[in-house]
């Protein structure tokens, strides 16, 4: 997978280089390019923002070094182009469900927004020759949008094939397979700080672990997301109502 990266702070980036993303970038996995916006500014300042037409507080990202960047990247009679991903508070919500849909792509190029965001036109623009995602990673307002492209590059990138060592583990993760959030998981030593790993754990019984596991996962979900509990009881039902 090819992932471009434009940011006024490519530095931000570096974090692309270590642990499995850095992996799978050196074993060719991921071909991941970072690019600096004011490499297509042309003044001694080498602006990227402007004040907002319509007044207010802030300033907004220039159209046209985002122009010019986007066309380096993904030239308009390429032969093929990028999703971009437009990481902004006012975007759809990033899930796991799109970080799989992201995985199955074999291009995606990152616009990190600063100050108030880009001029609007950027992503009507693109949208003319890619698909444009404008994506949230949660209510809250961060200064930029590069820890935005960490997060997602990270979810997306351990979801392709070679990536994680073992991709089972993938599928009894939180927010994976039945939707609920994963068990408490523990190791050796079997008791730490007078703390004792649950009995059943080191029953060596399969069939008791699983069902300890699974009461485990509602009773968490019951407790902290309540939300993908009821999603979960309803998928459930309608299961049943197949079945019978
Ligand atoms: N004025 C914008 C608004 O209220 O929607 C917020 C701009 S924010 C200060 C600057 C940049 O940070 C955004 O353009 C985006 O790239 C990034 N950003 C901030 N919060 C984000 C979030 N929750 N998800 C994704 N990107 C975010």
């Amino acid at each position: 997978m090819r992932l471009d990266v434009v940011s006024i702070f490519p530095e931000y980036l570096a974090a692309l280089d270590l642990s499995l993303v850095g992996k799978a970038a050196k074993s060719g996995l991921l071909d991941v390019r970072v690019h600096d916006l004011r490499e297509w500014t042309y003044d001694r300042h080498r602006t990227v923002d402007d004040t907002p037409y319509g007044g207010g507080a802030g300033m907004v990202m220039k159209p046209e070094p985002w122009g010019e960047a986007l066309d380096a990247v993904a030239p308009a009679d390429g032969p093929s182009q990028p999703r971009l991903i437009v990481p902004t508070p006012a975007g759809r919500p990033f899930t796991q469900e799109l970080a799989y849909e992201l995985a199955a792509e074999p291009w995606l190029a990152f616009a990190c927004g600063r100050y108030e965001g880009i001029d609007a036109r950027v992503a009507a623009h693109a949208a003319e020759r890619m698909r444009v995602d404008e994506v949230s990673i949660g209510d809250y307002v961060l200064n930029g949008g590069e820890v935005a492209v960490l997060v997602i590059v990270e979810a997306v990138a351990r979801l392709l094939p070679g990536v994680i060592g073992n991709p089972e583990s993938l599928s009894e993760e939180s927010h994976s397979g039945d939707g609920l959030l994963e068990y408490p998981v523990y190791t050796k030593p079997p008791t730490w700080r007078g703390h004792a790993v649950p009995d059943v754990l080191l029953s060596g019984n399969h069939g008791l672990v699983a069902q300890w596991r699974h009461h485990e996962s509602v009773r968490r979900t019951a407790e902290r997301r309540p939300d993908l509990l009821a999603a979960w009881g309803a998928a459930v039902a309608d299961k049943d109502d197949a079945v019978s």
